[in-house]
């Protein structure tokens, strides 16, 4: 009896792991919660691989890797349409961390795309600014601020260095300053400035489509007005709007707007004597002129108005330039 006893004490003995004390075929306990790795897949992430190479990447949005900004090539990178080098910003730590996600070797930078190089930050020289916004429209974070035929000026801490500013500058007037020595890639450009980049890439995407979609509500609205019947009731409002106290009330908005860009034009006067402001406006090229009307006549399609913006210090927020 006390050797079958002996035997069942062994037998449980060697059914226990000595290291857990965890009976076989029973669930290993959980480990303690580590934070998850942006380049290690996780089966519990909800995260897409897409989701996962963005987080990876710079966010400068500089469309050097050959598409519209860094989430659409982490999408052609997921889909295994774009290779894993095409991010000079990120340089050669940025192919690494990558490769690291792909299980993939480390290969240079596509010598295409670019070279990895000091990070730059744009300058504008604000004597011969002439003040057309082409540069704030194509500024892919909001780091330009100005109004037409006003100085433009760079938030440096705001510039991603992405020099999509520079091509479209009709009077070359601004300049890529290497501001980090001889620091590259990740070096010279932090995880934090990388997120702010990417929230100010977001929130100006999303402002946008919003100027977008409330142009084509108003087109719409535009086009159902003149196209329907018109009931008894707008026929009403219609007589009523023709009568003098609607006049009145016209007139006066008038009055208002007329007054507030009369004050504009005195303060933008007063800003000219004092050497502030874009001194070139005048007699400007025709080519400069053709892109200008071109960047007004977009600005008017989603439904920004210039001349609002010349009364922006006192008319309505309605009536200010979206950027
Ligand atoms: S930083 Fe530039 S090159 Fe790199 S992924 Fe983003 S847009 Fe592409
Ligand atoms: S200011 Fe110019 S270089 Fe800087 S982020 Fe904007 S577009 Fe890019
Ligand atoms: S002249 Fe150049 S810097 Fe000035 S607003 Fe136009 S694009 Fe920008």
């Amino acid at each position: 009896m006390q050797a079958l006893a002996l035997c069942v004490c062994a037998l449980s003995g060697l059914l226990r792991n000595p290291a857990h004390g965890r009976v076989r075929g029973t669930a290993r306990p959980r480990s303690r919660h580590r934070p998850p790795r942006p380049d290690v897949a996780n089966v519990n992430d909800p995260k897409t691989l897409a989701d996962r190479i963005e987080d990876l990447l710079p966010q400068t949005q500089c469309t050097k890797c050959g598409y519209d900004g860094c989430r659409p090539y982490a999408e052609a990178v997921a889909a295994g349409i774009a290779n894993y080098n095409q991010c000079p910003p990120g340089g050669l730590e940025g192919v690494e961390r990558l490769a690291k996600l792909l299980g993939k070797p480390v290969i240079p930078i596509n010598p295409d795309n670019g070279v990895e190089r000091p990070r730059p930050v744009a300058f504008i020289d604000e004597q011969l600014c002439i003040g057309c916004t082409l540069c704030m429209q194509a500024c892919p974070v909001d780091a330009i601020v100005g109004a037409p035929k006003q100085m433009h000026t760079i938030v440096k801490d705001q510039c991603t260095g992405c020099d999509l500013c520079v091509a479209p500058c009709p009077v070359d007037c601004i300049a890529m300053i290497p501001v980090t020595g001889a620091a590259t890639g990740w070096d010279a450009w932090t995880q934090q400035q990388a997120d702010e980049a990417r929230v100010r890439h977001d929130r100006r995407a999303a402002r946008q489509a919003a100027e977008r979609n409330a142009a084509e509500a108003r087109a719409a609205a535009r086009r159902a007005a003149t196209s329907a019947p018109q009931p008894q009731a707008q026929q009403d409002a219609a007589t009523q709007a023709a009568s003098p106290t609607a006049d009145d009330a016209e007139a006066k908005k008038k009055a208002i707007i007329q007054a507030a860009l009369e004050r504009a034009r005195r303060k933008k006067a007063e800003l000219a004597e004092q050497g502030v402001g874009p001194r070139n406006v005048e007699h400007v090229s025709a080519d400069v002129q053709a892109q200008i009307d071109a960047a007004e006549a977009r600005r008017k399609r989603i439904g920004i108005e210039s001349n609002a913006s010349d009364a922006s210090d006192s008319a309505p927020d309605d009536d200010k330039p979206a950027r």
